[in-house]
């Protein structure tokens, strides 16, 4: 990503951070944090020190972080009818997941197909509380527990969700609540000792870390699923496998930048709404969705009705601007949405994705607003408001 184009697709990855990377390369070198040698000693040092930085984030305890290979790893492994508490068994028999989720626990994990309920989301994108709450009362708790899962903030279009209210059914219910924080953390505060979930899932390419690395966390580990991965005993007996210790150490690193890094949301705020303006500027009839909740300050999804999403992006990459088309998950497939679907729209244009970080500067706006007012050059001047 060198400086002459500007990259506005923080939420596909963010850009990997110095320390970050200055962490993963030093953890390159290490023994396997499983062996008792001085070596072995000092990689696990390595692994702990991430492992509390990453508990930090999101203000739980060390010893209830497992790490995976990343979010959908966690998800898999989390989303399973099949559960232990100490040596008992613990059985959920039917998943509830948000329509608008990502296809990692939108998919249901380990759960046969027929046990996925869906729960919608209104037309700006929140979770529907009483569509949840009509669903977890048919809930038939002879046959197990309910398990739910819920985005904190929606990868397209940065709408927040309200988690503590969410939790609050799912606990009126019995159930348990599993909360994909990956684009939440560092952008909004959510701490899992406040009511918002049992379980949170994250990542940590979103937060400036290697690609390939994530983690579960809960309140506590008296209840955890069967592993996905079985073998040696690492991460507890959680998830199996040596560590990816390099990339371990660099989300530490950058989970420990996001937990300081709060006081950037208003200037990203600021430079969202300045896009967002120059937007409806030059194509009066754009539709910006969510714009009326609670969303990221980093994140904007937008429709210019008549401007196919893949026509405005490929202008926007001729212009050495990267946006994207939603999600950045389907091996660069640009198609419907399911989350704009399940909000109800379902133009054909699609839809386009800016999502900023803190490096994010006046500039690269500015270089997106003059790309703009090309593309609405090129076609002839602006087209009057829908
Ligand atoms: N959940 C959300 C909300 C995401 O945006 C993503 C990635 O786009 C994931 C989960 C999957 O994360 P990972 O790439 O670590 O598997």
């Amino acid at each position: 990503m060198t400086k002459t184009r500007t990259y506005l697709d923080y939420n596909a990855s963010a850009p990997l951070l110095a320390e970050a990377r200055a962490a993963a390369i030093a953890a390159l070198d290490s023994a396997n944090p499983s062996s008792v040698h001085s070596e072995g000693r000092a990689a696990r040092q390595m692994a702990d020190r991430a492992r509390r930085s990453v508990a930090a984030l999101v203000g739980g305890e060390a010893e209830h972080v497992i790490f995976t290979s990343g979010a959908t790893e966690a998800a898999a492994t989390l989303l399973s009818p099949d559960w232990r508490m100490g040596r008992s068994a613990l059985r959920f028999s039917k998943l509830y997941v948000c329509e608008a989720d990502h296809a990692c626990t939108l998919g249901g994990g380990r759960f046969d197909a027929g046990d996925v309920v869906r729960f919608g989301v209104d037309v700006n994108g929140i979770a529907d509380l009483a569509g949840l709450e009509s669903v977890l009362a048919q809930h038939d708790r002879e046959a197990g527990l309910p398990l739910v899962a819920v985005h904190a903030a929606n990868n397209e279009t940065g709408v927040i969700q309200p988690v503590q209210e969410i939790a609050r059914v799912v606990k009126a219910a019995g159930g348990v609540l599993i909360v994909d924080a990956v684009q939440a953390v560092g952008r909004i505060s959510i701490e899992i000792t406040n009511d918002c979930g049992d379980f949170f899932i994250l990542s940590a390419h979103k937060i400036g870390g290697p690609k390939g690395v994530g983690a579960f966390v809960g309140r506590s580990d008296l209840m955890m699923p069967v592993p996905l991965i079985t073998g040696g005993g690492q991460e507890k007996g959680h998830r199996a496998g040596t560590e990816n210790l390099s990339g371990i150490a660099g989300f530490g690193a950058a989970a420990e930048i996001a937990a300081a890094g709060f006081d950037a949301m208003d200037a990203m705020r600021n430079l969202r709404d300045k896009a967002e303006a120059a937007l409806l500027q030059q194509f009066p009839g754009a539709i910006i969705h969510g714009k009326s909740v609670a969303r990221l300050a980093n994140t904007s999804l937008f429709t210019i009705p008549g401007l196919k999403a893949e026509t405005a992006l490929i202008a926007f990459d001729l212009a050495g601007i990267a946006v994207s088309s939603g999600s950045a998950c389907s091996s660069g497939r640009v198609g419907p949405s399911h989350v704009l679907k399940a909000m109800g729209f379902d133009a054909e244009e699609g839809a386009i994705r800016l999502s900023t970080g803190p490096e994010t500067t006046q500039a690269d706006i500015g270089r997106f607003e003059a790309a703009l007012a090309d593309i609405a050059a090129r076609r002839g001047g602006r087209p009057k408001a829908a």
